[in-house]
């Protein structure tokens, strides 16, 4: 199966440079004795991988997509425990425990990870097929579609930050970004036992969802007032989240934060916040990244998405869209049309 495997080919959504994306064929990939051959059910499109697209980030020839579960299609001749159809994701790559990270108990950002090549995300799952070492496969519960398996990765992360920022039930937390990133925040928070989650979105599509998904109040951003100097607003949060990237976002809930809050940067973006150093020393601020996951790695998310506490009908967009529309779907994604993930499968639509 190995060598039959390399010489086939698959479709698979390319980016081409320009801010462009085509339909290629590409070679199956080949499998070692330890890998697994998967074939890919859902990927879901990431934040990331728009700003790599429409931003131009991304090196031309590479295939994207990273939130992905999938069936095992072939096995290497040293596998044990796998067999052909079984569901899974692959799991994160362990820290190495060494590193100066790792020792400090942060081996989200493990300095001898794989190299962490952002522009060449050419194992990306926007294809049918992926190869995959079997010791990093994670089975997907029985009771959990494939389809909402694919919501793993993202899950981990937003686990990851509202570990970090140490949220409890009785924080009040403000949520800035509706999209995908964001309500998934949100029903995590929920799902912790967190009552009030105050969300804050411009697109009203993404308000009712956020709303949806369980957040206690829904508010467009001018409803953010600016903070008297050295003092919180009338309703200050405990816990911030700031989700959508946007610096201008990142500075209005930068005012919404209490003394001893804890603000956390989950979104990226191009244009760097202003902060206001003053504010933050007054009033015993603590501003975090959240980045990758925990250590545990993905198990914790898998069992979180099978335990039936997540809205996953709200969280993921009702149509499924094929690898030849990823990139008008981006675009609308970016237009704020589509609130929840959208999932692509390894198909053509014509
Ligand atoms: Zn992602
Ligand atoms: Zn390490």
């Amino acid at each position: 199966m190995t060598d039959d495997a390399s010489t086939e080919l698959m479709d698979a959504a390319v980016y081409v440079g320009d801010g462009a994306i085509e339909v290629q064929r590409l070679p199956v990939p080949a499998i070692g004795p330890n890998d697994v051959l998967l074939e890919v059910s859902h990927c879901g499109i990431c934040g990331t991988d728009l700003h790599l697209v429409l931003e131009r980030y991304a090196r031309p020839g590479s295939v994207l997509g990273h939130e992905w579960a999938g069936t095992v299609a072939a096995v290497g001749d040293e596998v044990n425990g796998w067999e052909i159809g079984a569901r899974v994701v692959v799991d994160s790559t362990p820290g190495c425990g060494r590193c100066r990270a790792c020792t400090r108990g942060r081996s989200a950002v493990c300095l001898r990870r794989e190299p962490p090549d952002l522009l060449d995300f050419s194992r990306g799952a926007f294809c049918r097929f992926k190869a995959a070492p079997a010791a990093r496969l994670l089975r997907v519960p029985d009771d959990l579609p494939t389809r909402s398996a694919a919501l793993t990765e993202p899950t981990a992360i937003a686990l990851h930050s509202i570990n970090l920022a140490q949220v409890s039930p009785d924080d009040r937390v403000l949520v800035t970004g509706g999209g995908p990133v964001g309500l998934l925040t949100t029903a995590v928070l929920r799902s912790r036992g967190v009552r009030d989650v105050v969300v804050s979105e411009p697109a009203p599509a993404r308000r009712q969802r956020a709303f949806a998904v369980g957040a206690t109040t829904v508010v467009a951003p001018d409803e953010l007032h600016r903070a008297p100097m050295g003092r919180p607003v009338d309703t200050p949060f405990t816990i911030v989240f700031e989700c959508s990237g946007h610096a201008a976002a990142a500075e209005s809930a930068l005012d919404q934060l209490d003394y001893a809050g804890t603000f956390v940067f989950v979104g990226t973006g191009s244009a760097p916040p202003r902060v206001n150093h003053n504010r933050v020393i007054v009033m015993e601020q603590t501003l975090i990244g959240a980045y990758n996951y925990d250590a545990e790695g993905f198990r914790p998310a898998l069992e979180l998405l099978a335990s039936g506490s997540l809205p996953l009908d709200l969280l993921i967009e009702p149509v499924d869209i094929h690898l030849d529309e990823v990139l008008p779907t981006m675009h609308r994604l970016t237009a704020g049309e589509l609130p929840g993930k959208v999932m692509v499968t390894p198909e053509l639509s014509r």
